[in-house]
């Protein structure tokens, strides 16, 4: 069986809900940047014990990942941050599209390209229908 993740210490997901809207979701039918329906605004998931594989497996960047600080915390970047491969995704909450253009994030968006890019890796934001890779 694979190991769980583990998690940060101090760092929870609370009522943040950014990975049941931004991603698309094929399992649940659900298109990017549209609510789960299993998901309820400020409480989280309402088939929670009963949620899919693929939910409870999942978990961003900011709860793995001690080098994101606290500005990177979803409720408060408005992005959420996970691997997929070589590629570093990046999914900015529509509502808020542009922070990531903005410090303290662009800075580190351009030093994880650079980092990656040392191993064929990269870096890309996405939010509706546009898609950024982050130059170095
Ligand atoms: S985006 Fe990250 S912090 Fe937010 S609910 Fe998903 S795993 Fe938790
Ligand atoms: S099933 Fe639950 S955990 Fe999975 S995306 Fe929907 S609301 Fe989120």
């Amino acid at each position: 069986m694979k190991p769980a993740p583990v998690t940060i210490e101090n760092r929870s997901c609370e009522t943040c809900t950014l990975c049941c809207r931004l991603p698309d979701i094929d399992y649940l039918d659900k298109p990017a940047e549209e609510w789960c329906m299993h998901c309820v605004a400020g409480l989280g998931c309402s088939i929670y014990e009963e949620r899919p594989k693929l939910c409870r497996d999942f978990l961003c960047h900011w709860m793995l990942d001690e080098t994101l600080g606290d500005e990177w915390k979803p409720s408060i970047s408005h992005m959420m941050v996970y691997g997929q491969g070589r590629q570093i995704t990046v999914l900015a909450d529509p509502d808020r599209p542009d922070l990531w253009r903005h410090e303290p994030y662009i800075s580190q968006l351009q030093n994880w390209a650079a980092d990656a890019a040392a191993t064929g890796g990269y870096v890309i934001v996405f939010w509706r229908d546009e898609v950024v890779k982050i130059e170095r």
